[in-house]
């Protein structure tokens, strides 16, 4: 039997068959942007198809952005998700259109460090945590290699911990979060700040009124655009501080950085937060590992496929 992991992001769906612990497939198609929740339910029952339909899958998990029911199999709350409506049921109607199979929901980042555990750079490791650099920040715990939740579900938001008490304000309200530092959304918002304010920048020269997408951010870094490199320096920091601090609390055998920040830029990242962290370490040449994640965009789709075989 074989299990189907869906990504639903913001600009794409992307999806893959996972069978015998090793990714079989991959398809992918744009996320509509309009249309409602139909349209984006069809979207990933057309993934589904791509991927050969349901014929000897057993479940199909999916990795959603946004505060989900796991029971009810409803979507709430998906601000990164345009065509999205609040409250939208998402497990049965992608079932009915998929065939009949059970289909089970998973936090996106969630899905996304199981994945690089099971079968991406973490592999094999006991104690992880995957820091999700992406348009906010995300995180997930793996100890003695179980996915931790915490008592009420609600472990692994490590974008709202505090690097800077009192810094500049998160998109959650709250001041001095790591989010508000490493954050893509955070990240756009300053340097557009800064453009206004008459600084000039190749950020916004490059992205104009479009979204400041990571790749966008590496171009300006390759060509040393002053605020680029500002920007991810305090990323950086920000990272450092937190995993840092972690690590001695927690004696971890890794940490990843993935999300798309992560997967564009990982290479960039992982060898500067490595430096910098152990430099706040308790034990400074501890064994821990930062390494870049390294399923890329499969990820989430693979980590939403284990937890729907886990399920099924
Ligand atoms: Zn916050």
């Amino acid at each position: 039997m074989a299990w189907i992991g869906l990504d639903l992001g913001g600009t794409k769906v992307y999806g893959v068959v996972v069978d015998k612990g090793a990714i079989r497939a991959e398809a992918k198609r744009r996320t509509p942007t309009e249309g409602g929740p139909e349209a984006i339910i069809d979207c990933m029952a057309g993934v589904v198809a791509d991927l050969g339909g349901t014929k000897r899958v057993k479940a199909i998990g999916v990795g959603a952005p946004g505060l989900i029911d796991r029971k009810r199999g409803v979507l709430r709350h998906a601000p990164n998700l345009v065509a999205w409506l609040d409250e939208s049921p998402l497990g049965p109607p992608l079932s009915t259109k998929a065939g009949a199979v059970p289909v089970v929901l998973a936090n996106d980042v969630e899905a996304g460090v199981l994945g690089e555990h099971r079968l991406g750079v973490a592999r094999g490791r006991e104690h992880v945590i995957g820091i999700w650099l992406g348009t906010g920040v995300g995180g997930g715990l793996v100890v003695r290699g179980e996915m931790y939740r915490g008592g009420h579900g609600l472990a692994g938001e490590i974008g709202h911990t505090i690097v800077h008490p009192g810094g500049r304000k998160c998109a959650c309200g709250g001041l001095g979060h790591l989010e508000a530092y490493a954050g893509r959304r955070s990240m756009e918002q300053r340097a557009r700040d800064e453009a206004a304010a008459g600084r000039h920048t190749m950020l916004v020269d490059l992205a104009g009124a479009e979204r400041m997408r990571s790749g966008i951010f590496a171009r300006a870094l390759e060509a040393g655009d002053p605020l680029a490199v500002e920007l991810m320096d305090e990323a950086i920091e920000a990272v450092a501080i937190t995993v840092g601090s972690f690590n001695t609390f927690l004696d971890l055998d890794m940490i990843v950085i993935g999300g798309g920040m992560g997967i564009r830029l990982g290479a960039y990242l992982a060898p500067r937060i490595d430096d910098q962290a152990r430099s706040l370490m308790f034990v400074p040449n501890h064994p821990v590992q930062i390494a870049p994640a390294e399923l890329g965009d499969a990820a989430g789709a693979a980590g939403a496929a284990l937890l729907a075989a886990g399920a099924h």
